[in-house]
């Protein structure tokens, strides 16, 4: 004899909203159903052919397939053309039943649901009730069922594409990126081997005695590689916490006049030998903000040391700031090569170096010198970590008439006590 209890009856309820699963596996399983639940269209397909489940309640507004076209999905598969299909939506507008049951559902039944006749609503589904639907009610709404997936198959057609040839723009960045990565660390060990391979001649030649100006000279060199090379490294491991989210921030106050002009002394004697004349008004009297100085500095930098490689020998660049209410808008101006206008966005994005990488030199502070493409994806970081705002206003570029670019860095003065994560 068997004496085991006989399985309960399972109901799958496919629904996005959790107060809406809670509610009904709560009202459910007092009556004792078993109640497994899904929380999108492709799940529950899944679950339903683990799961056999004796009922479906379906929520119809889900993302990505909706109710109607999972129930299509579902009637199509051998298990599934009697199981009760009972569709539970908030949306009451006229036509809205129709299209369920005419897209395969059993029932139609509205939320909020009434937890006292729930559950033998549901019962009444599970013992053979069908909403009625005649033929030609059925035959229109099913054409307009058809005509929305068509729709929907269209925009989705659309969407891949598009995410398609992101992807691909993505990975031909990526490719681009390891040439230039390669290049950049290429030039420092070139020179790091060029010095140390001097200093092994030197020993040999003079038979260790060597002078402390030989000594230092070779120094450095060597110091030199090894700082471009850490500088390399830096960039890549900086743009990596950016994109994972983990860039923490320091928060203390901070005077951008002081790290403006940190900024402008790291880069004085280019400045001199390429002869641009840089202009910075008096910052002095922006309100004191709070922020990560180190990472702000880093921003800036980056900003600033484009304007330098973008600008050709003679130009100039202005550093202004202002107040607008409680925000600081700091505002760097180079008269050089310029962006072109549909370009504005993307010199954002991880990678994206503008021109062909072919023409890429590797001196990091000569007119259009080289860099990784990652500079104003580091900036943005920093930036909208800050919950600031960083843009560009350019006219075009134009390699002979230099109509320069204009940088505005927006920073709120105060941070909200939790960063928001990027
Ligand atoms: P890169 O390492 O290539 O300089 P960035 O992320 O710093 O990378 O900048 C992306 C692209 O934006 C650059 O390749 C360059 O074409 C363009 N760009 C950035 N700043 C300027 C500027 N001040 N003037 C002209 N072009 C600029």
């Amino acid at each position: 004899m068997d004496n085991s209890a006989p399985a309960p009856t399972k109901i799958l309820y496919i629904e996005d909203d959790p107060a809406s699963r809670r509610l009904v596996q709560r009202v459910l399983d007092s009556k004792g159903y078993q109640v497994v639940v899904a929380a999108d269209g492709l799940e529950g397909i899944s679950m339903a052919r683990q799961h056999h489940p004796n009922l479906i309640l379906m929520d119809i507004n889900l993302p990505s397939m909706d109710g109607r076209e999972i129930t299509t999905r579902l009637r199509s598969l051998p298990n599934f053309s009697e199981t009760p299909i009972v569709a539970l939506t908030a949306n009451h507008s006229a036509g809205s039943r129709e299209l369920a049951l005419a897209a395969g559902c059993t029932g139609f039944l509205t939320k909020p649901i009434d937890v006292t006749s729930f559950p033998s609503q549901v019962n009444a589904y599970l013992h053979g009730l069908a909403d009625p639907l005649s033929a030609n009610e059925k035959n229109e709404h099913l054409q307009r069922h058809a005509q929305n997936l068509v729709v929907r198959l269209e925009n989705k057609i659309h969407e891949l594409e598009s995410a398609n040839k992101r992807l691909r723009e993505l990975d031909r960045l990526k490719s681009d990126f390891i040439i230039m990565v390669s290049h950049e660390l290429r030039t420092p060990l070139t020179l790091i081997s060029g010095y140390a391979h001097l200093l092994d001649e030197q020993v040999k030649q003079t038979e260790n005695i060597l002078s402390a100006e030989m000594v230092s000279g070779v120094a450095e060199g060597l110091n030199l590689g090894v700082s471009r090379m850490r500088d390399v490294v830096n960039e890549i491991i900086k743009v990596a916490r950016i994109a994972s989210g983990t860039l923490d921030l320091a928060l203390g106050p901070v005077r951008l006049s002081e790290v403006v002009q940190d900024v402008y002394e790291e880069y004085r004697e280019v400045v001199e030998k390429r002869h641009l004349n840089i202009q910075i008004g008096d910052l002095s009297k922006l309100p004191i903000l709070q922020g990560d100085g180190t990472q702000l500095k880093s921003a800036i930098y980056h900003i600033f040391s484009n304007a330098i490689k973008y600008t050709p020998d003679g130009g100039s660049i202005f550093i202004v700031g202002r107040a607008v209410g409680d925000t600081v808008d700091l505002i760097i101006q180079d008269t050089g090569i310029g962006i072109p206008d549909n370009e504005h966005r993307r010199i954002f994005d991880q990678f994206y170096t503008l021109g062909s990488i072919e023409h890429h030199s590797t001196s990091k502070f000569a007119f259009q010198g080289g860099g990784l493409g990652l500079g104003l994806a580091i900036v943005k970081g920093i930036i909208e970590a800050h919950n600031g705002r960083v843009w560009v206003e350019s006219e075009r570029r134009d390699l002979e008439q230099f109509p320069g670019s204009t940088f505005h860095i927006l920073l709120p003065l105060e941070q909200a006590s939790q960063p928001a994560t990027l």
